[in-house]
């Protein structure tokens, strides 16, 4: 993550580090894809991994049309087949099927190491001369990555202003959010601004992140 690349994303209408990490989740889903579809061995390795948590299993089908989805998937489906016969066989061993969550999920470690190297460079360029200056001029960090930035290294100072730029920018939204409504309510749309128009969306991700990024079972949502 070079900061140059990092300093772009601080030109974003959002969460700098939920825009990196959409982008980064929508560049996998379409290549596990591309690969299932073209390779046998990719969709002999994805059957003996047993499959993605529920949300990455519906979030790849959204990359994939019927067809595709059929052609990745009968592997892993004929898979799960053979292992739900062996656990009927299975003697005195326990009738049970074993849960696919976080754990086993391979997109969710990779959303966790992908969000955990973006944090530690995003991290260390607040900490550089002149950057802290240029996040003050971005649209911030959403709670979910504040917190994160904030259990890193930071000087205490740098800490309180990055807070306090969060502070502003949520209460600009705030009120963004409540012009969009007024103005709705008498029938001023043309009147709206840039930032009343997409104030519903940016108040969202700041208070929940980027709806691509958010699974259920990441650590510390
Ligand atoms: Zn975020
Ligand atoms: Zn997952």
């Amino acid at each position: 993550m070079t900061e140059t690349t990092l300093a772009r994303h601080l030109r974003i209408r959002s969460c700098p580090a939920c825009h990196h990490l959409a982008r980064r989740m929508a560049e996998h889903f379409a290549e596990i894809q591309g690969r299932l579809s073209r390779s046998e061995e990719a969709r002999g390795d994805y059957a003996d991994e047993g499959g993605y948590c529920p949300l990455h299993t519906w979030q790849l089908a959204e990359y994939s049309s019927p067809r595709g989805i059929a052609r990745g998937h009968g592997m892993i489906i004929r898979g799960w087949a053979e292992r739900l016969d062996r656990l009927a066989d299975a003697g005195d061993g326990p009738k049970t099927v074993p849960p696919v969550g976080p754990d086993s999920c391979s997109i969710c470690r990779f959303l966790e190491e992908t969000e955990t190297g973006y944090v530690g460079a995003f991290s260390a360029f607040l900490n550089q001369e002149g950057n802290l200056e240029k996040y003050e001029r971005s649209h911030g960090l959403c709670l979910r990555h504040l917190r994160q930035v904030l259990a890193r290294p930071v000087e205490e100072e740098r800490k309180a202003r990055i807070l306090r730029l969060a502070a502003h920018r949520f209460r600009e939204i705030g009120e963004s959010m409540a012009q969009y409504d007024r103005k709705l309510e008498d029938l001023k749309r043309a009147l709206l601004t840039d930032d009343e128009k997409d104030a519903y969306r940016r108040g969202l991700v700041m208070l929940a992140g980027a709806r691509t990024v958010f699974s259920p079972f990441l650590k510390g949502s």
